[in-house]
């Protein structure tokens, strides 16, 4: 057998053009093999044979029969090399009432085979293949959505609002998803109260940008890249939170359309139980529409990207936990790491100091970059807008995450010498590759914790690490356990029961399962950590 030329079919998906000129260059056979992750082989052949005349082109073996999965990859693949071309092929799949969409979603639902199917079918980390994709517009579309969902309770359901959900339920297999990614405006609506109104499809980099002009900011999370719709339902811990508090506690009312179809209005006036429960555990009661938040007067803030070189961790940590437990509430640093390399371990430290007074910046700052050997450090005076406008803009093409995350979250009351200890040994286990922990404290506390459905007001620390298994990571994760008291149910995806419990206290889930048998007796909603009205405690 000739040995031709390799071709890189995953660098191809992003350069279809440059695929055909290495086919040309390379002469002779070009070899095109199936990669995970990479351009369909056999649809490239059919390409290239179609725009070369001389290259010789060498296919893995004839596979016997084609899967579904097969033919989508090869649909898929033609779709990005042959541009807006292809003619819509939808690929039914078995239980779906297409016939049935509602005619209101119909132009814009999304199957199998559709063009545009490819760039909504998986989130942010996560691979997916949904059989069907519905994209309302308004809160009545969403009604529809969730009429015509109610009729496939058979099958998975998905909301999705930015795509970057870490449990993965904002996507699935065969199922449906409710995409709220077209409704993302972002509208001052009361300029002297600072309140501004947001769709869930937008993201923080968006409605920073917006409220960069008036000097305001909404803090969020890390990543300007993330949707408003998953974490303005859960919590949200950020750069501002031990300033001004969780994402949740500046939002002063938010409308839902519930699963009957109904739409209505929380806030501290109306429905007061139900705001209650939209502020940390809303995926569960309805499909919220739109947030209304009071943003915070903030001008230019120190940004700092800290990279450490630390010989002993557990040194490091210890004494990161002591300078952040310590640090004023216009502080916030968090802390990641990965498995140690040849006895080191290197230390990202990023964060925010809410001033542009440079000399305390630096304050802030040297006590942070003293816990190891300061390896790399970029800090900058810019606006917190900046902050969030790194995250990579998604652009039509849509996420492309693949295979399941796999995470574990855990809130930790105080970072101990033993809790830096066996964080050791979780990193010298090899299963873990990401281990992050979230600077809390300071204005996260000031709201009580039976104030909204988010109870863990007063832990230091948010931790989460990512694995590759998800019962390797259990198995060394629950020698961590009794360092924690509950969960961040953002960063998880042990999708057992017994997590719903760490995630709300007991009194905080009897309330949730009686808002629930109120607002979604039917558990429509039952997709992302269900809290089922059925069960008694
Ligand atoms: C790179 C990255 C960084 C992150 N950093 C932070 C951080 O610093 N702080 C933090 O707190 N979190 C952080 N997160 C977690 C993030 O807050 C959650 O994953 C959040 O759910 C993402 O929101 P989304 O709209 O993009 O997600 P999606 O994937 O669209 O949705 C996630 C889930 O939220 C629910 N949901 C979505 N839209 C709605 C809606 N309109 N109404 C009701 N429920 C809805 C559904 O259950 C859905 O499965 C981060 C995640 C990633 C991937």
């Amino acid at each position: 057998m000739t040995q031709g030329t390799a071709l890189d079919l995953v660098a191809a998906q992003n350069d279809p053009a440059g695929l055909v000129a290495a086919a040309q260059a390379a002469g002779g056979t070009v070899e095109l093999t199936d990669t995970e992750g990479g351009l369909d082989p056999w649809t490239t052949a059919v390409w290239l044979a179609a725009r070369t005349e001389r290259v010789r082109i060498g296919l893995p073996g004839p596979v016997a029969a084609a899967s579904t999965e097969m033919r989508e990859k090869a649909y898929e693949s033609l779709d990005l090399l042959a541009g807006p071309r292809l003619a819509s092929r939808r690929e039914g799949i078995e239980g779906i009432d297409y016939d049935g969409v509602p005619a209101s979603l119909a132009d814009v639902a999304i199957a199998p085979g559709d063009p545009g199917y490819r760039a909504r079918k998986s989130t942010y980390m996560r691979g997916g293949s949904p059989g069907l994709v519905l994209r309302p517009r308004t809160p009545a579309e969403v009604a529809d959505a969730l009429a015509f969902a109610s009729r496939h309770r058979h099958l998975p359901l998905g909301l999705r609002s930015g795509g970057h959900g870490v449990s993965g339920r904002s996507t699935n297999r065969g199922g449906l998803v409710i995409d709220l990614g077209a409704m993302n405006d972002v509208e001052v609506i009361d300029e002297d109260r600072r309140l501004v109104r947001v769709g869930p499809g937008a993201t923080w980099k968006q409605v920073n940008v917006v409220l960069d002009k008036y000097d305001w900011a909404i803090g969020s999370g890390d990543y300007g890249g993330v949707g408003v719709g998953g974490l303005a339902t859960a919590g949200g811990i950020g750069f501002l939170s031990r300033e001004h508090g969780l994402t949740i506690d500046a939002l002063r009312a938010v409308e839902l359309v519930l699963p009957d179809g109904s739409m209505i209005r929380a806030s501290a006036e109306e429905n007061q139980e139900l705001f209650w429960g939209v502020r940390g555990a809303g995926a569960n009661l309805g499909v919220a529409t739109a947030f209304e938040f009071e943003a915070a007067e903030t001008g230019e803030v120190g940004w700092a990207q800290l990279a450490l070189v630390s010989p002993d961790l557990e040194q490091t940590l210890k004494q990161y936990g002591e300078v952040a437990r310590t640090a004023p509430r216009d502080t916030t640093v968090f802390f990641l790491t990965g498995p140690p390399q040849q006895g080191q371990s290197v230390v990202q430290m990023y964060g925010l100091v809410d001033s542009a007074d440079p000399d305390t910046i630096i304050e802030r700052l040297s006590p942070f970059a003293a816990t190891g050997l300061l390896a790399r450090q970029q800090v900058v005076v810019t606006r917190y807008a900046d902050v969030m406008a790194q995250a990579a803009d998604v652009g039509p093409g849509g996420h492309h995450g693949r295979g399941e995350p796999v995470a574990r979250s855990g809130f930790l009351p105080v970072l101990t010498d033993e809790f830096a200890r066996d964080v050791v040994e979780l990193l010298d286990s090899g299963q873990v590759y990401f281990f992050q922990l979230r600077h809390m404290g300071g204005a996260i506390a000031d709201t009580a914790p039976d104030a909204t459905a988010f109870a863990h007001r007063t832990p230091e620390f948010q931790v989460t690490a990512l694995g590759g298994d998800q019962d390797a990571l259990n198995r060394v994760w629950g020698r961590l356990a009794h360092h924690f008291d509950g969960l961040y149910l953002s960063f998880e995806t042990d999708l057992r029961p017994e997590r719903l419990h760490d995630a709300f206290p007991p009194a905080t889930l009897s309330r949730l399962r009686a808002l629930k048998r109120r607002y979604d007796p039917s558990n429509l909603l039952r997709d992302n950590f269900n809290i089922d009205p059925e069960v008694e405690k």
